[in-house]
């Protein structure tokens, strides 16, 4: 950890700066405040020690520290970022007084913590103040171990697209959305035309390939507030908000025609490939599952229709929420559902 502070009557900017490891000793009762104010500082530390351990939510974790901090050094600020996670917590407006830290456990970097306030840290603060932040790296890193394994579980491993289990709550929030906003949604079914072919002829890595292709295809091709899943095998889904049909068809058929006109390099050759696409648009009584059986159909209709196309759903939505379909897309793939 490293810190930065004005000190007495050095120009603005000027800093200290100190190492600390986080692996030392966590309290020196000898360096540290003398008689009460010890026995405060020691209750305090113990204090948010124990209030740190109550939870793996990054959020509650500063925000405990937080309240930690503010008990022991009155009206103060704090700044939380992690960058490779794209994160920053911040309470309170930063002062000129500042602590700056790089947090680490073990080598591994914990991300970056700024405390700031008006009045100068005491020697005595930042020696308490550091022991605070060794009483925090522990329950910060099992809370960003936490939310590492939060994601993972919505992650599909090859593709790194976010998963079928990630699309179900998404689609809820979407469909949640788009009532309350009164907004379009669609959302495109896309399924990789005689795939197993693909699999029987070039193998399953090479199958493999293909499918990470077709992922970037898809991801390069939508706008940054489409969200693309890769439901299974050779199967994905897009949701397209604030999209009505016209607008998801075309973004279907220019995926369409991308992967039709790329074809993956094999060996000292390439193999063609081609993709069937369903879409469908939200309507006011749709559930997820009846937009996705929707989107499932249509799918279908361009398998039927001889792939390498895209169908826009046109039927009945009411007999599907309430029928066969709604139930097995719950539990099939899309190509098991709709056969
Ligand atoms: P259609 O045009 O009707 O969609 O025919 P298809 O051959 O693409 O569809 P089918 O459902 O018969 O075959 C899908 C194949 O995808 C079967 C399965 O072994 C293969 N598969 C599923 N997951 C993976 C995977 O992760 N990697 C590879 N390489 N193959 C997979
Ligand atoms: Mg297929
Ligand atoms: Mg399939």
């Amino acid at each position: 950890m490293s810190l930065q502070q004005p000190i007495g009557h050095a120009p603005e900017g000027h800093a200290a700066m100190r190492q600390l490891s986080v692996d030392q000793a966590p309290f020196d009762r000898h360096d540290g405040p003398a008689g009460k104010t010890e026995d405060k500082s020691l209750a305090a530390l113990f204090r948010i020690a124990g209030a740190l351990q109550t939870s793996l939510d990054i959020h509650l974790i500063i925000q405990a520290f937080y309240g930690g901090l503010t008990d022991l050094f009155g009206a103060c600020a704090l700044e939380y970022s992690h960058h490779e996670r794209n994160l920053t917590l911040a309470h309170g407006i930063l002062r000129r007084h500042r602590c700056n830290y790089q947090l680490t456990l073990h080598g591994k970097a914990l991300g970056e913590m700024t405390i700031s306030r008006r009045k100068r840290f005491a020697k005595a603060e930042i020696l308490l103040l550091e022991n605070l932040l060794c009483t925090l790296v522990n329950p910060l890193n099992n809370s960003l171990l936490y939310q590492e394994a939060l994601a993972a579980a919505l992650r599909d491993p090859l593709t790194n697209l976010n998963n079928r289990r990630a699309m179900k709550t998404t689609l809820a929030r979407e469909i949640e959305l788009a009532k309350r906003n009164r907004s379009h949604l669609s959302l495109i079914a896309l399924d990789i035309d005689h795939f197993k072919k693909i699999n029987d002829n070039y193998g399953h890595l090479t199958g493999d390939k293909v499918i990470v292709e077709i992922a970037h295809a898809l991801q390069s091709a939508v706008r940054s507030c489409d969200i693309v899943f890769r439901y299974g095998g050779e199967e994905f889904i897009v949701i397209l908000n604030s999209t009505d049909s016209h607008g998801a068809h075309l973004l279907a058929e220019r995926v369409r025609k991308t992967i039709a006109s790329n074809p993956v390099p094999y060996d000292d050759g390439e193999i063609n490939i081609s993709a069937s696409l369903g879409v469908a648009s939200f309507e006011h009584f749709d559930t997820g599952k009846s937009l996705f059986a929707k989107a499932d159909t249509a799918l279908y209709e361009a398998k039927r229709k001889g792939r390498n196309r895209t169908e826009i759903y046109q039927g009945q939505a009411g007999v599907l929420e309430s029928g066969a379909g709604a139930e097995l897309c719950e539990t099939k793939t899309i190509a098991e559902a709709s056969s």
